[in-house]
């Protein structure tokens, strides 16, 4: 399960309805020497002390991040890549200890954050956000499919010369989009009917055309249906979509064309495809 673009879009809209203007007065932070090792946390927990009595003036998401700001020049970064909650609580009645962050608002309200495996809990003054790789991964680089910006005459001049597989296209540090993850990826190149290893170069226009199509339809069903279907929100209100290709349909067949579906291992996961519709 990832929180990608329209998953973390979503939770930052409730945020910002809700946390707007909230002052943060207390915190926990619990099991969290896994991610601090890899760097997902703070190597000093006491930095999340610098967040105390700082009151929320902004929530914002870029590609699969969620920024929160608040005015004493401090943030809370948070990107449950690979799956994670972030829920919001009016009272403790039904808060789990399963969460790695519990922030305790002056008007007793809470958030709680669970990180279930990759993904980041930082608290970072505005001059350290350039440190974060997530925070430069998708803040200050590429285009979001979501902004104006992203339009068919832009990203087919873009895509036509590059040199390199889908994946690596579409997906990461060096991808051409903020806020698709593997798991978009699956789902959009089936949806194009794109085998995963095609060279961007090697498209040709229509090809283009079925590309920027799936991205967006993608983008906008998972928003409008409340994200995907392991997804849960701010609410713990659980998103409708379910994807068109991905694990969820192992052991299945095309609904296309009938074919078996079929699983890759592909730059550094998993890919399932359809091995007629997305033929090389
Ligand atoms: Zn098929």
């Amino acid at each position: 399960m990832s929180i990608e673009l329209p998953e973390a879009l979503i939770l930052a809209n409730q945020m910002k309805e809700v946390l707007i203007g909230k002052q943060f007065e207390s915190y926990h932070i619990q099991n969290y020497e896994r991610m601090q090792k890899v760097g997902f946390l703070n190597k000093n927990i006491k930095d999340f002390d610098q967040l105390l009595n700082g009151k929320i003036t902004s929530v914002v998401a870029r590609g699969n991040v969620i920024r929160v700001e608040l005015e004493n020049n401090m943030n809370l970064l948070i990107a449950p890549e690979y799956g994670g909650e972030i829920l919001y609580h009016k009272d403790d009645k039904g808060i789990t200890k399963n969460y790695h962050l519990k922030i305790q608002f002056s008007d007793n309200t809470s958030l709680t954050v669970r990180i279930k495996s990759m993904g980041c809990i930082l608290a970072l003054k505005n001059g350290e956000l350039y440190d974060s790789y997530m925070y430069k991964r998708d803040f200050l680089r590429a285009i979001s499919p979501i902004e104006d910006e992203f339009t068919f005459e832009r990203f087919s001049k873009e895509i036509r010369v590059l040199n390199r597989n889908l994946k690596g296209i579409l997906v990461g540090k060096d991808a051409i989009l903020v806020g698709i993850s593997n798991s978009a990826f699956q789902d959009i190149i089936y949806r194009a009917k794109l085998f995963p290893k095609k060279k961007g170069s090697e498209l040709n226009m229509d090809e283009i055309k079925s590309l920027f199509k799936a991205i967006n339809t993608l983008i906008h069903e998972r928003m409008e249906l409340g994200g995907k279907n392991l997804f849960i929100d701010l609410y713990a209100q659980k998103g409708k979509y379910n994807p068109a290709m991905g694990p969820n349909m192992k052991g299945k067949n095309c609904s296309e064309c009938g074919s078996g579906i079929e699983k890759m291992s592909f730059g550094g996961g998993q890919v399932y495809l359809c091995p007629r519709c997305q033929e090389y």
